[in-house]
């Protein structure tokens, strides 16, 4: 299992999947399991209180089915006044969860699939014809992806430099826009959007800053 503290994955992570995608990863299941399964697992409130609300129904079914047939419910009753209980205590308590819903969950096994961070299973059901996903987690790839994510950042970084070293800058103070020297002349060093005169800029500690950057990316390498 990766380390989610680490801040290099959990920066990388929240970028792509966001906080509710950190916790799925952190509670996802043992095992293949489906996308429900995952979302009861990330809404363990709203399971108990589902699960209450679908025994009072039951119960509530085997109540007029026993009075149908002329049959005692006095026990049945009991047991749907006791369930009716628990599914409102259930209900009060949904307040203290945040809800994943099954459309977020699915978003984020989507964009994981997209990464090969999660292995898919189809299985059809026999009977119903019902195609039913199994997923799992795999996040080995993700040291290979942060890892090229660096250095593209690098090389884009290196690229930046090359470009502040090699320009001379002209700025609008109104801050419309920033021109090199070429294009400068070419609108006569007057701010095409607001008509004022532009000012050469000093990109020194820019530059400064970028060399900062590129030596912290070289250091940890
Ligand atoms: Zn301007």
């Amino acid at each position: 299992m990766i380390n989610l503290d680490d801040p290099l994955i959990h920066g990388y992570l929240l970028r792509l999947i966001g906080e509710d995608g950190i916790t799925l990863i952190r509670n996802m299941p043992e095992g293949e399991v489906t996308d429900e399964e995952i979302c009861n697992t990330l809404n363990p409130l709203r399971t108990i209180s589902k699960a209450a609300d679908d025994k009072v129904k039951k119960l509530n079914i085997e109540i007029k089915a026993a009075k149908e047939k002329g049959e005692e419910t006095k026990k049945l009753e009991k047991d749907v006044k006791a369930a009716e209980k628990e599914a409102e205590t259930a209900k009060a308590n949904l307040g203290d969860e945040k809800e994943i819903t099954l459309n977020t969950v699915r978003k984020i096994l989507f964009i994981l699939y997209e990464n090969k961070f999660t292995i898919c299973h189809r299985e059809r059901d026999a009977n119903s014809g019902w195609l039913t996903f199994r997923w799992m987690l795999n996040m080995d790839g993700i040291y290979h992806q942060i890892e090229r994510e660096k250095k593209k950042l690098y090389r884009n970084l290196v690229k930046r430099k090359e470009y502040e070293d090699n320009n001379i800058f002209y700025v609008c103070p109104q801050n419309c826009l920033r021109l090199v020297f070429d294009e400068a002349t070419e609108t006569e060093f007057l701010c095409p959007l607001c008509g004022e005169d532009l000012v050469f800029q000093d990109n020194e500690q820019f530059k400064e800053l970028l060399d900062q950057r590129i030596e912290e990316f070289e250091e940890t390498a």
